[in-house]
């Protein structure tokens, strides 16, 4: 019996990073290809694919935003995204066209979330969630072992928040809602106001409490809504020292003790790192196969 291979795909808005696998211990001939135009790239991801051999499925971790509707005619496709070029992009048709193979798709949150309940800190959690808090700020779910998808697919990364009130004067950086989450508490919405990452400003800066009581608002809304086993919150920004901390303390104080877990308990830097977006990509061509 020959052992399953399958694709990997991290779409990214700068790159896309192929892999091989046969499991999460066996992630091999990993390469990088630029986000150029969408005929480059895709091609490019077909040919290197085509190369390695029959491949059991592909799993296609993607920035968004992506139509993850089966009913839809433009089903894996990315809709509206400021990145030229992208927009209306079939990214599921030509994988499937030039390699004969089924292609699983979701968003690269969703993927984290699903590879940190299938192998990371979410294991055995019923519902989970998955946060990135970078150059943009995104979230993903897995209920019950499946991805959370609606019409589209989540974005909570645009949540509105209640402003702190030493930081009232900044108009947010999100070109929909300007002061979202993402508006406010993303890399450039940091720099933006301060002029450096958090991590590169000193620790007694009051931008520290100031994005922890951005994330902490995050923290307690999803658990009024989710009631999570796990909330895991990666990306850039979480690399600041102290800062996990800090969101712990504060969704803590605005929890007011009223929810099943105290934010300590279930809020977590993620466990695989920056193996999350390879792995979510191997969950999702894991899944496509059944
Ligand atoms: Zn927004």
């Amino acid at each position: 019996m020959t052992i399953p291979m399958y694709g990997l795909v991290e779409a990214g808005g700068t790159k896309f990073v192929l892999g091989i696998a046969s499991g999460k211990d066996d992630v091999h001939e990993t390469v990088r290809i630029p986000t150029t135009t969408p005929d480059e790239t895709i091609g490019a991801m077909v040919d290197w694919f085509s190369a390695r051999g029959p491949l059991a499925a592909v799993g296609v971790a993607s920035f968004g935003p992506i139509d993850l509707d089966p009913a839809s005619a433009r089903y894996g496709y990315i809709t509206e995204t400021p990145k030229p070029h992208w927009s209306g992009t079939d990214l599921v048709g030509p994988l499937k066209v030039g390699l004969k193979c089924p292609v699983a798709l979701d968003t690269d949150v969703n993927a984290a979330a699903l590879a940190e309940y299938l192998w990371g800190v979410a294991q055995g959690c019923r519902t989970s969630l998955y946060f990135t808090i970078g150059t943009g700020i995104g979230g993903g779910a897995v209920i019950e072992g499946k991805t959370l998808r609606g019409l589209s697919h989540p974005e909570m990364g645009h949540i509105r928040l209640t402003r702190h009130p030493n930081d009232l004067e900044f108009a947010g950086t999100c070109p929909f809602h300007g002061d979202c989450l993402e508006g406010l508490a993303s890399g450039p919405a940091i720099i933006a106001r301060w002029g450096k990452s958090l991590s590169d400003l000193p620790a007694d800066h009051e931008a520290h409490d100031i994005i922890a009581h951005y994330l902490a608002q995050l923290v307690v809304s999803m658990q009024a809504v989710f009631e999570p086993g796990r909330i895991s919150l990666g990306g850039g920004v979480m690399g600041t020292a102290g800062l996990i901390d800090r969101v712990h303390n504060m969704a803590a104080r605005l929890g007011a003790g009223y929810f099943k877990s105290c934010a300590e308990d279930i809020v977590t830097l993620p466990g695989l790192g920056d193996r999350s977006g390879l792995l979510g990509a191997l969950a999702l061509a894991m899944g496509a196969e059944s």
